[in-house]
């Protein structure tokens, strides 16, 4: 018996990549079928099914999923999720598709088909009623909800059939774990208890400050980064990875760290976006997430612990994985070393901080990056990579 958390919902995984056979048949038949495009988000969110991180959906959802799920957190099933995963068409595509009918699902960018799906209903929605719950604002200058409002007219829910990854299990060979991969490499380490960390970013003390508090309490901490679409000014994936792994061989014990990557595309939902990571560190076997401050949000559209405070609203048992909640941290000068909001007496201005955009201008500048706030080595790694783009 796994001493590690159930797959969500249940005992087992359910990855709708098909088998191998299977697949190369489905392709060709799919290639005949009528064509849904899909956004980017969408198209993550297949390959999200497809390796198993959204166990047990199995596959796009019904209107009553979607309304549950928006207003109470709830499948109609009444198990606990709490973002919606829709698909979308144009209202003169989904007119062509009768429900019963089959279709196949392509990414929207490079025109591969990525699954068939087995559309069982067709239905519009309260774009402000999603947006209003989910992202708690109806904004449309946040990014999240500027997506939903983009989408095409129509939702078009089904059984998916997923027929590829991507080019994820090729572009990223030694960072794409799906999650029997993760929970075979927890078990093998004997790993029962495991904090997932959750980052789009190259770490930075107070990032590893957060993983080593981690570390401290669990067997061993999932470093897992965001693979799918970025923000404009992100750091690509291969030098967050590269800084990453300078950090980890560096500065942590050996085997107490495990770095891997997941094609999820963020929403920037802020608390609930939260809630959707834990779910899907549960089925890569995470019992626990860490929460830091701001987990997933974007401008201040949330209170810096919003991300914490709504795991303590969720109802018993809706979520095995738990959060680890820590304080904000940071360098303190009095301190004389690393410390928490919680730990740390002291005013702001003997903490060492440096905005994202600051640290930017720093290192295309060439300037120095404190000690205090980031290793040497990631710091180097960095500066390597702005000196190529101002090339
Ligand atoms: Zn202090």
């Amino acid at each position: 018996m796994s001493k590690l958390v159930p797959p969500h919902g249940g005992d087992s995984l359910k990855p709708l990549l098909l088998p191998e056979v299977e697949r190369r048949e489905e392709l060709k038949r799919a290639a005949s079928l009528k064509k849904i495009p899909m956004t980017s988000r969408e198209t993550s969110d297949v390959i999200m099914l497809a390796m198993g991180a959204y166990t047990p959906l199995d596959g796009f959802m019904n209107k009553a999923d979607w309304k549950g799920v928006c207003a109470d957190m709830k499948l109609a099933s009444g198990l606990f999720w709490p973002i919606p995963i829709t698909l979308s068409a144009d209202q003169k595509l989904a007119d062509s598709i009768g429900v019963g009918e089959e279709a196949a699902l392509v990414d929207g960018e490079t025109g591969e088909i990525m699954g068939i799906i087995e559309v069982s209903e067709k239905y519009t929605i309260d774009r402000d009623f999603e947006n209003s719950h989910v992202y708690r604002t109806t904004d449309p200058k946040h990014p999240g909800v500027a997506k939903v409002n983009e989408q095409a007219a129509v939702n078009i829910a089904g059984r998916v059939r997923a027929l590829s990854e991507g080019v994820y299990p090729e572009k990223y060979k030694d960072l794409y774990l799906r999650p029997a991969e993760s929970r075979a490499v927890f078990a093998e380490k004997g790993w029962s208890k495991v904090a997932a960390f959750q980052t789009r970013n190259p770490m930075h003390r107070s990032h590893e400050h957060l993983a080593k508090i981690a570390v401290e309490v669990t067997d061993g901490v999932f470093i897992h980064q965001v693979l799918g679409k970025l923000k404009e000014g992100d750091i690509p994936a291969e030098v967050r990875t590269e800084a990453i792994g300078a950090m980890i061989d560096n500065y942590f014990v050996p085997g107490t760290v495990i770095q891997a990557g997941y094609p999820i595309e963020m929403r920037y939902a802020g608390p609930r976006e939260a809630l959707i990571h834990a779910l899907i560190r549960q089925n890569f076997g995470c019992s626990h997430l860490i929460v830091g401050r701001d987990h997933a949000g974007v401008g201040d559209y949330y209170g810096p612990f919003d991300a914490q405070h709504i795991f303590d609203e969720l109802w018993p048992g809706a979520l095995v994985t738990q959060a680890l909640k820590i304080d904000i941290t940071f360098f303190c000068t009095k301190c004389y070393g690393m410390a928490t909001a919680k730990t740390c007496p002291h005013g702001k201005e003997h903490q060492i901080n440096i905005s994202g955009t600051k640290q930017r201008e720093m290192l295309s500048k060439g300037e120095p990056i404190p000690p205090e706030f980031s290793r040497p080595e990631v710091v180097e790694i960095l500066r390597k990579y702005y000196a190529g783009l101002s090339k």
